[in-house]
């Protein structure tokens, strides 16, 4: 990915892709799903343990670019601790912005993951970043394991 992303943008995705954060299973996970983004070898693994509505942990496992791997890193960090509802609107958001749909999406709301916009501009990217976020968004949606999330059969929001 060198040269494709702003330095600054390139530094936070490098940093988070070498040192993911909740890189893990939490103990008490009670929904998980796996996620499979063929057009890179991209996969990923997100468990959750719900506490009613809320997400109280979150971890993720898998394998993939340095893209992939930071944006589950900083995805698990954003949606711990908000509603189903809460993290359905940041995927939102976080898919507008990486397809270059929404510079609103920039906003304060998204943080740092903002540095994802420069993606917009590398569509066979966009898997790769959204991949945590379809695969947290499965696993929010069954208790148990399912079939696995694949990026060319995921919904396009
Ligand atoms: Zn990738």
């Amino acid at each position: 990915m060198t040269a494709e992303l702003g330095d600054l943008y390139q530094e936070v995705i490098l940093e988070h892709s070498k040192a993911p954060r909740n890189f893990r299973r939490p103990a008490a996970a009670n929904h998980e799903a796996e996620g499979y983004n063929p057009l890179c070898g991209d996969r990923c693994s997100v468990y959750i343990e719900m506490d009613g509505e809320a997400i109280k942990e979150i971890g993720f496992q898998g394998s993939g670019c340095a893209i992939s791997r930071a944006s589950a890193s900083m995805m698990t960090q954003m949606v711990k601790g908000k509603t189903k509802a809460e993290a359905a609107k940041l995927f939102e958001q976080f898919h507008q912005l990486v397809t270059g749909k929404d510079e609103a999406a920039r906003a304060d709301e998204l943080g740092k993951m903002a540095v994802f916009a420069g993606v917009s501009k590398f569509p066979a990217r966009v898997k790769c970043a959204t991949l945590a976020w379809h695969t947290m968004q499965s696993a929010l949606e069954h208790n148990k394991k399912p079939e696995p999330v694949s990026t060319e059969s995921a919904r396009e929001l």
